[in-house]
This record gives structure tokens, C-alpha cells and sequence, in this order.
């Protein structure tokens, strides 16, 4: 989306310009264009357009994390030197704003508390995370999702709050797949730190086997080791917020929003799915592949969205053969290495979607993926077919 506004003919406001800290996000540019006296302010995402003779100083006036006086001095600078008036840059700076380039609000990374000292003043300097090896370490890990969140609709600070939130949300995986794996691995190393695995996920194959090495989390020294000891050490190995010990009622924040997801790989056993579905269950179905061919979704909101067999029934409707009566071969057979890793990556890309924003693309639709050609993966919608009522 491109904007171009001119900010020569720009209407009064009563934003107060000197409420600093706003300023840019990491990651805005100053663009030049054909005529040397128009420029744009953006990202590849969202440009603004505006004429002026001091652009240059007018980014670097925001762009700048100084003081409240020293951002006062940059505007009068400005002022001085240009023939902008004040609330024409206050009414360019709301444009900005609106167009979600600028940050105005300031958080910071919350972990849980750690012990440190029994000593009152040694645990209040370990609060500041001065000289804190881990903390920074944890600052640079945040950095790449801050690249992300930050440019989500409506954020008004670095992002950080966003990665805060993901510590919150609680996953559980079930079902068997080499994706489930990667899909574990990768939610945790985004934050998502309550992502575990079902109750008797894998009961029938407890060992690590070569089918589990797929380029990622699982290696050929982990052989024959079990499952769960292997993927109690990756979350350990890659989480990116640490996981506290012990979850206490008080930690909890009252305008506190859970979101949980069951996500499930393969078929589902239909009496667990009722169960889901009558208990407001939020979840996610990957399907199997059959003929390099699977399916993704939707993200079902029991009662508020439709479901797999709202799908289903749709499916029955529109092209006449879905009920299987024999099949050759395995019925769960695994998904190659390049296809395990894109689907794990895009239903992790939902999930963050979901818990990030609140809302999913997936919900009212769902993903065909075509193993041959991967970047042909089509977006399908479905709505509530009125014979399945999802009232189970
Ligand atoms: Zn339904």
C-alpha cells in the first residue's frame, strides 16, 4: 500500500507535539524520489509522501531518542530554517503515527522473577539486569521477533509487549508427525514457552528412530533415546523466554487473555473431537498427505467458526468421492524433510498469528498444500454447513 499525502495542505490538531518519546520504529526510511523535493517516510510495507526543503532534518528530528528538551530544540531548528509550521509537522507526525511508523508508548521485556539474593540490595541490582549475561543474551534473541511484531496493526511500542503476550498462550500438540517435532521446536524458540506435547503423545513409539532426524531438532546422536527426554532438553536448549518453575495464581494479570490451541497431526479419533468440540476446545487439524497433497486447518472456534466437518460435509458436496473405503500402503505415512519443515513453519506462523492478534487467517479457511509445488499452496474459504449445525 502506498500513501501520498502532501503536508502543505494539512488541517489543524490538537496532538501535543512535545509528548516525546514518539518517535520512529526501528526500521523506517527516508526515500528520495524523481522530484528533489519530495520525499517518502517509510517501510516496503507502508510509505508517506510529503513535500519538503528540510526532510533530512525533519526524519532525523524523529528518528532521534533523546530528551524531551533536546526533541524541542530539533523542532525549533526546524522551524527556524524552514517554512513548516508546528502544526504542520504535528499533523504529519499523527499521519505517521497512523500509518503505525511510529512507537509511542515504551515496554519492557518481562521475565519471571529469578532467585538472586536473600540480600535486599543485591536482588534489587540483579533487577536491573546491569551486567546480567542471560538478560542480554535474551535482549539479542528478542531482536528478529521484534522485526515482526512490531509492524502488527495497532502496536504503539517496539513489539516487546507482543513477545511479552506469547508467554501467556498454551499449546499442546498431538498426533505423530516429523512437522509436530519442528513445529514444538519452533514455537518455543519464538516465546510460546507453554508448548508441550499431549498426554501419550507418542506412547506407542517412545524411542527416538532415523525417521525422526529431519535436518532439525533431532539429531543422529539422540538415537534411541526417549522422545520426551529429548524434547524435555530442546525446550530447555531453545526456549526463548525462560520457563518459570512454578506457575502461581497471583502471577496472573487480571486483564489476563489465555489462548489455548490443541493443534493435532493426522486423523483425529471423531470421539475426542466431539469432546473438543463440546467443550469449546479451541484446535487445528493437519490433515495426512495423500498424493503429496494435505491440508491445513481451519482453526476452529467451537460455536463461532466452522469445522472440520462443516469441511467435511462441503467436501462431500462439491466433489462426490471423500468417504475412503481401501486404501495401498500406510495410512500415516511420514512427510518428506523439505515439506515437514514448510509445514511446520506455516502452521507455527498461524499460531503466532492467533496469539499475537488475537484472530487467525485460518479461522473460515483452510490451507491446501500441494508437496510438489509448495509455493502453490492455496488459501481455500469454507463457511458453517447449515447440516452440521456444530452443536455436538
Ligand atoms: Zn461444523
Amino acid at each position: 500500500m502506498q500513501r501520498h499525502r502532501n503536508c502543505h495542505s494539512l488541517q489543524m490538531t490538537t496532538i501535543e507535539i512535545k509528548n516525546h518519546p514518539i518517535r520512529f520504529k526501528q526500521g523506517v526510511a527516508l526515500y528520495a524520489s524523481k522530484d528533489p523535493d519530495y520525499f517518502y517516510i517509510g517501510t516496503s510495507r507502508a510509505k508517506i509522501g510529503f513535500q519538503s526543503t528540510c526532510a533530512r532534518a525533519l526524519f532525523d528530528y524523529l528518528a532521534a531518542d533523546v530528551s524531551a528538551e533536546l526533541s524541542e530544540q530539533m523542532l525549533e531548528e526546524i522551524l527556524n530554517s524552514s517554512d513548516h509550521t508546528k502544526v504542520q509537522i504535528v499533523e504529519f507526525t499523527s499521519q505517521l503515527q497512523e500509518c503505525g511508523l511510529i512507537e509511542s508508548q515504551q515496554s519492557a521485556i518481562r521475565i519471571s522473577e529469578r532467585y538472586v539474593s536473600a540480600i535486599i540490595q543485591k536482588a534489587k541490582v540483579a533487577s536491573q539486569h546491569k551486567g546480567d549475561a542471560s538478560f542480554d543474551q535474551l535482549k539479542k534473541k528478542i531482536e528478529p521477533e521484534l522485526e515482526q511484531s512490531r509492524w502488527i496493526q495497532g502496536v504503539q511500542d517496539s513489539g516487546i509487549e507482543i513477545i511479552n503476550q506469547r508467554h501467556f498462550a498454551h499449546i499442546e500438540i498431538s498426533g505423530h508427525s516429523r512437522a509436530a517435532t519442528q513445529l514444538f521446536a519452533l514455537l518455543l524458540a519464538s516465546g510460546v514457552t507453554h508448548t508441550q506435547f499431549g498426554l501419550g503423545y507418542r506412547q506407542n513409539a517412545p524411542l527416538i528412530t532415523d525417521i525422526d532426524i529431519e535436518a532439525g531438532s533431532i539429531r543422529s546422536t539422540d538415537l534411541g533415546k526417549t522422545f520426551k527426554a529429548r524434547t524435555n532438553e530442546l525446550s530447555k536448549e531453545i526456549s526463548l523466554l525462560p520457563l518459570e518453575k512454578s506457575e502461581s495464581a497471583q502471577e496472573i494479570e487480571p486483564d489476563f487473555k489465555e489462548q489455548t490451541l490443541k493443534i493435532h497431526f493426522g486423523e483425529l479419533d471423531p470421539v475426542i473431537r466431539a469432546l473438543w468440540m463440546s467443550a469449546g476446545q479451541q484446535h487445528l487439524i493437519i490433515g495426512e498427505a495423500n498424493g503429496a497433497w494435505l491440508k491445513i486447518g481451519p482453526i476452529v472456534k467451537p460455536g463461532f467458526s466452522p469445522c472440520n466437518r462443516c469441511v467435511e460435509l462441503l467436501e462431500y458436496e462439491q466433489e462426490g468421492a471423500t468417504v475412503e473405503i481401501a486404501r495401498t500402503g500406510s495410512k500415516s505415512a511420514e512427510l518428506p524433510v523439505v515439506g515437514a519443515h514448510y509445514v511446520s513453519a506455516l502452521v507455527a506462523s498461524i499460531v503466532l498469528q492467533l496469539i499475537d492478534t488475537g484472530t487467525s487467517d485460518l479461522m473460515g479457511s483452510i490451507f491446501a498444500v500441494d508437496l510438489l509445488a509448495l509455493c502453490n499452496t492455496k488459501h481455500i474459504s469454507v463457511t458453517r454447513h447449515p447440516s452440521c449445525g456444530c452443536s455436538w
